[in-house]
């Protein structure tokens, strides 16, 4: 199989959040630190994939107007669901397999009354963990206590920085308040807050998103911004997805802000591109293996299927093997049109993957 993939292309902007995160994992996690050395001396392993989000439980305490997991989540109750012990096989495959960041969120991790087991579980000491958080619940002592129990980074989802906006989409009044008092928090006690923000083609643009761009500045905070997905919420919704020009000016931002991200901005100085399959893959709580969170395609079932195995069939779908500069679910027009839009309208998701795509034969 020819690999298209553009490895080892080495970042010229000042040290951006993911390489500062690195250096410190050297003494923190020397086990997570050897992963990544062994990562990056054999980038194109299609046997290797370096992070899972894992939403093992889609309980929240939010009804957000713009959800993706709405529609991946089963509806006849049926289907099994996450345990400690799946969550074990699943991470200690993941481990086996050179896995070194392992992402929880769902539904609200922090609103999960058997948080502490499932950190425990997944294990500090052999990946970084990241929480994807609506920050609600994250006061001063469960700061501490993600931080004792070895969470590395806390992801808030900001979806505005005009409170009554943030606090619209989300259903929540308060809650962006919350938001930024556990940044407070978080800072407080020495652990990572980093923000995580959606942007559509006009509020990218807006006040409410250069509010979020200085406030990360001034805080010192790494960013990343997600662009709008015409998937769960959104489902079938193109008119607000980012043009070519609006992707260039947010290229641009990087210049002024540093720790500012996208999806496919290099990370530890390799260009992956798009993550899905080639870097990162998405667990849903029914433990279907999805590309990533925003491609409802199933490749398997991690409660009974080897990941690895998983990760190969993969690999056997040329649009997800081969490099694309671009987001395939938000910015790829040609894939939006052939693939994304099988999902749109489609109450059961997420679709297998080989009704979809063509699959290249097993070698
Ligand atoms: S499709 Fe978009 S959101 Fe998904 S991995 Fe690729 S770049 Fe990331």
């Amino acid at each position: 199989m020819q690999d298209n993939r553009v490895p080892n292309k080495i970042s010229t902007t000042p040290l951006t959040h993911g390489e500062r995160y690195r250096s410190v994992l050297k003494d923190k996690k020397p086990r997570v630190y050897q992963k990544i050395q062994e990562y990056l001396a054999d980038l194109n392993s299609p046997q290797r994939v370096c992070s899972i989000d894992i939403a093992y439980d889609w309980s929240c305490n939010m009804q957000c107007t713009h959800c993706f997991t709405t529609l991946l989540q089963d509806k006849t109750r049926r289907a099994s669901k996450f345990t400690l012990e799946s969550l074990k096989k699943v991470c200690d495959e993941a481990d086996a397999m050179g896995v070194f960041a392992i992402s929880l969120q769902g539904g609200e991790p922090l609103f999960w009354g058997d948080l502490e087991d499932i950190i425990r579980t997944i294990g500090p000491d052999r990946f970084t963990i990241s929480i994807v958080t609506n920050g609600v619940f994250l006061d001063k002592p469960m700061a501490e206590k993600l931080k004792a129990l070895g969470v590395d980074r806390m992801c808030l989802s900001i979806d505005s920085g005009n409170a009554r906006e943030h606090d619209r989409f989300r259903n929540y009044p308060g809650s962006f308040q919350k938001c930024m008092e556990a940044v407070d928090h978080c800072l407080a006690i020495g652990l990572t807050p980093h923000i995580h923000t959606v942007v559509t083609h006009t509020s990218l643009y807006s006040d409410g998103f250069n509010y979020i761009l200085k406030y990360s500045k001034e805080r010192n905070l790494g960013i990343t911004v997600l662009i709008a997905i015409p998937a769960g919420e959104w489902c079938g919704n193109t008119s607000d997805l980012i043009t070519e020009e609006d992707a260039k000016y947010i290229q641009k931002l990087h210049e002024q802000y540093p720790l500012l991200r996208r999806d496919i901005t290099a990370v530890n100085n390799v260009d992956t591109g798009c993550r899905a399959v080639s870097y990162a893959l998405y667990i849903t709580a029914e433990g279907e293996v999805l590309p990533c969170p925003f491609l409802h395609f199933t490749l398997g079932n991690a409660f009974v299927t080897p990941l690895k195995d998983i990760l190969a069939k993969g690999h056997r779908v040329k649009e997800f093997h081969d490099y694309s500069p671009k987001c395939l679910a938000g910015e790829d027009k040609d894939f939006i049109k052939k693939y994304m839009s099988k999902t749109f309208g489609v109450k059961d998701l997420p679709l297998k993957v080989e009704d979809v795509f063509s699959l290249d034969p097993l070698e």
